[in-house]
């Protein structure tokens, strides 16, 4: 496995990754662009530079989009680099309190449970409007940004438990095919109920038995972003043992930003051989339904309607699946699909990003605000949940009405005569 100093000197500084990074789009300044952070690892790693908090806000501020990844000529790998400097830099000082929060949250699913049960009761009781007003939501500070996670949440769902397994629908002219498993996420399983009941519904519409695995936790994600891939490691193993013992042809994942690290589990630990069959195994709803043969009978209601698509950059840049979405979404006729022009710029949700770097997540928010205006829609869709609710909240904000949802919840709401 080559070393981090390895892999930044690859990096040859062409420049040819800067117009396509969101962060120097914005800034112009060169330490907020691929080029400049990978130095500034690289100063980092091999001691010429001191840490300091000019040179980790060049680094917090990176949307770890990978859209430099994806075009350098180089093959310089920018998401290891990237998750790497944030693991040297975070055994050189404490621990975040936002990161403490959240890394604990999302690996505790009783914990996960309760907080969204009392969400919910603050949202629907009438406390939320009077925190609002008495404002307590700004004691917590500046790292535990209240008020922004506030205006982030949509309103949640009644809490909903799924079942261990869900048999193939025995219909008419469908044959029974193999089972698969739904990777069901943390703050998803608690927050986007209706996007992962969708893609049960058409899985074994389709003929397929869907295993729910309940021992799965979170993808990890956010601790190998946040600089501490210990934990991304145990995640990645409690998730491996969570689905060993399946009998399934692959593991489904709905979230692209699950999706993405999940296909990079063997990049954690690379002499393991059961963390890549792992990874081999896990596919994107989108992907998975238009690789397969549909029965005969299926029908889609037609929808003639204009549909915006939202390309994620876990789909686009990591899982390199962003048509899939397109070709599934066709199956409805009549639908009008229109690619959300800058599409290859990420809106800046970016898992915690939306809450920890607001001015530069609201900017990129707003491009695509303008650019929905412009599509005259009233249907985005989207195959990451964190797009959506960065998306979803703007939206609010701007007063705009559109609706934000799944491809596979759209295509499931269409689905006709069965
Ligand atoms: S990351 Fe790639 S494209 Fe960007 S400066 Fe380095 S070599 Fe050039
Ligand atoms: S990952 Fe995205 S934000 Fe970070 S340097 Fe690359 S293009 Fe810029």
């Amino acid at each position: 496995m080559p070393s981090l100093l390895e892999h930044t000197d690859r990096c040859v500084k062409c420049g040819l990754c800067l117009p396509h990074c969101p962060t120097y789009g914005k800034t112009r300044n060169e330490g907020e662009s691929p080029r400049g952070r990978i130095a500034l690892i690289e100063g980092l790693a091999n001691g010429r530079l001191a840490l300091s908090p000019r040179l980790e806000a060049h680094l917090d501020s990176c949307l770890s989009c990978r859209a430099c990844e994806n075009v350098c000529p180089s093959e310089v790998q920018y998401g290891t680099i990237i998750d790497a400097g944030r693991a040297l830099i975070a055994t050189q000082r404490p621990i975040r309190m936002h990161e403490k929060i959240l890394g604990r949250l999302v690996t505790r699913k009783p914990l996960l449970r309760l907080g969204a049960w009392l969400l919910r009761v603050y949202q629907r009781s009438g406390l939320r409007r009077l925190v609002r007003g008495s404002g307590l939501l700004k004691l917590a500070g500046p790292t535990l940004n209240l008020t922004r996670l506030d205006t982030l949440l949509p309103p949640l769902p009644a809490l909903h438990t799924l079942q261990e397994y869900y048999p193939a629908r025995s219909l008419p002219g469908t044959e029974k095919r193999g089972d698969v498993a739904l990777f069901t996420g943390c703050i998803a399983s608690v927050m986007d109920t209706a996007t992962l009941n969708a893609a049960i519904h058409m899985l074994t519409t389709c003929g397929y038995g869907v295993h729910v695995p309940r021992a799965q936790g979170c993808c990890g994600a956010l601790h190998m972003h946040s600089g501490v891939p210990q934990q991304a490691h145990a995640l990645a193993m409690q998730n491996l043992d969570a689905f060993s013992d399946l009998k399934i042809e692959a593991i489904i994942s709905t979230a692209s930003g699950c999706g993405a690290p999940l296909v990079e589990y063997s990049k954690i630990d690379e002499n393991n051989e059961q963390l890549s069959k792992f990874s081999a195994k896990v596919h994107d709803i989108s992907a998975f339904l238009t690789s397969i043969s549909w029965p005969e009978n299926i029908t889609f209601a037609a929808l003639h309607q204009r549909v915006a698509v939202h390309e994620s950059c876990s789909l686009r840049h990591v899982l390199h699946q962003h048509t899939h979405p397109y070709t599934l979404l066709r199956k409805i006729p009549g639908i009008d699909l229109t690619p959300l022009p800058g599409n290859t710029q990420c809106c800046g949700a970016a898992g915690a990003y939306m809450i920890t770097q607001p001015v530069l997540a609201d900017a990129l928010r707003n491009d695509k605000l303008t650019a929905l205006k412009r599509s005259e829609t009233q249907l985005l869709v989207t195959s990451n949940m964190g797009c959506a609710l960065h998306i979803v909240a703007g939206l609010r904000e701007a007063g705009q009405e559109i609706e934000v949802i799944h491809p596979v919840t759209l295509l499931a709401r269409q689905l006709q005569n069965i």
